[in-house]
């Protein structure tokens, strides 16, 4: 078992594995297998916490790690059980989650890559994954002089608009790019910020299944997705936190809001981290756009972002973890605050709990007032005939 297909599951490559492993996929459902239970982790950590790494560490393929076959594994059944779940947003938001996740691992290893030459975990390289996505003729790096490592990549036009969108911000815009024989430059960062775009691509690809309820592996597989059903709906259930109190927003929102307002563009990643926060605390479309409308972001983009982050039964896609937001550099850990809570929605609800119901004034109250009068006065006017 090859343990870089356990950590990349949608590689080419780990189909064959899959298809070469010793047991069926319903021969592991119906043996519940461990791979059973570690899909159903998968699951339920991408629509809750917006990642699939295992909750006891994060997987990395070294020797250390436990069964990678049961990693590899429990992707193909992971996808039988978000598509028997029979929710589109459900199965955005597990494409969304596993694509978060792989960049992630992506990056650590680029890191080891360019770092530490000899290394037990195995790895991938940039030009392995842009094959993998046939993007290695696409994309040329820049050549920087006196260093090995390019700071800056030319994608052709064609894979540019199909693996970015103008939700990420004014700056993925054709118009706003160095734009040269028909390919866009584009900075390392973003480089893998579309590679997660082909990724997600990728696993969302064939989703949701068609299976039969009650019948095969979706009979034996019943349970599992009753449980998954009961956690989100109580997730629904308990609903947002439902206030709007700046002043008690986590610092990593603030910085994210304080940047916006000094007119710097938001990068995808802080963007989408700062939406996920402000519709996971229950704020519509609407409000966002109200609340965001003396910043660098633009009230399309907003709204692209945020309708697709609420769904209709007002499930929320969570920010991500802190520890994600810290790998981002978002995050900085003020006084270790990250020990509060696990991520900035976590620690938000803390925040509003502690303090005096009384002390808490929320922005839509203050602004919904202030139309209310400018509806008032508007009334109470004589009107000129
Ligand atoms: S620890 Fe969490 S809540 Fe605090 S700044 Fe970092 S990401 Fe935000």
């Amino acid at each position: 078992m090859d343990a870089l297909h356990a950590k990349y599951p949608f590689f080419e490559g780990a189909r064959g594995a899959v298809a070469g492993a010793s047991a069926s996929l319903p021969e592991l459902v119906a043996a519940d297998a461990p791979a059973v239970d570690r899909a159903r982790e998968r699951v339920e950590r991408a629509l809750l916490e917006g990642t699939v790494e295992p909750e006891a560490g994060a997987f990395d393929g070294s020797a250390v790690d436990v069964d990678a076959r049961s990693e590899l594994l429990s992707y193909p059944i992971a996808r039988i059980l978000v598509s028997l779940l029979d929710s589109e947003p459900a199965v955005e938001k597990y494409a969304a989650a596993e694509a978060s996740t792989a960049l992630d691992r992506l990056r650590a290893d680029l890191e080891r890559d360019d770092g530490l030459r000899s290394t037990p975990t195995p790895t991938v390289d940039l030009d392995d994954v842009l094959a993998e996505f046939d993007l290695d003729d696409a994309v040329r790096a820049e050549p920087v002089r006196g260093s090995r490592d390019p700071t800056h990549y030319r994608i052709e036009v064609g894979p540019y608009l199909r693996l970015s969108s103008p939700a990420w911000g004014d700056s993925w815009r054709l118009v706003n790019r160095a734009l040269a024989d028909g390919a866009v430059r584009v900075s390392r960062e973003e480089l893998l910020e579309a590679i997660g775009a082909a990724i997600e691509a990728r696993v969302r690809e064939g989703l949701p299944f068609e299976l039969e309820a009650g019948e095969g592996i979706a009979a034996e597989l019943e349970s599992r997705v009753s449980e998954l059903k009961r956690l989100l709906s109580e997730r629904t259930y308990a609903g947002p936190i439902d206030v709007v109190a700046p002043e008690l927003f986590p610092p990593c929102m603030e910085n994210l809001i304080g940047k916006a307002e000094r007119g710097v563009e938001l990068s995808g990643p802080e963007s989408f981290a700062l939406m996920a926060f402000l519709v996971g605390i229950g704020m519509s479309p609407d409000e966002v756009v109200a609340f965001c409308a003396d910043t660098s972001l633009d009230a399309e983009g907003i709204r692209y972002q945020t309708e697709y982050l609420a769904d209709d039964r007002g499930t929320q896609y969570p920010p991500p973890t802190c520890e994600t937001l810290s790998n981002y550099g978002i995050c900085h850990n003020e006084e270790d605050h990250m020990r509060v809570a696990a991520d900035p929605l976590s620690y938000y609800e803390t925040r509003v709990e502690a303090a005096d119901d009384g002390e808490i004034v929320d922005w839509r109250e203050e602004n919904r007032d202030e139309s209310d009068d400018g509806e008032a006065a508007t009334e109470g006017e004589p009107v000129e005939k």
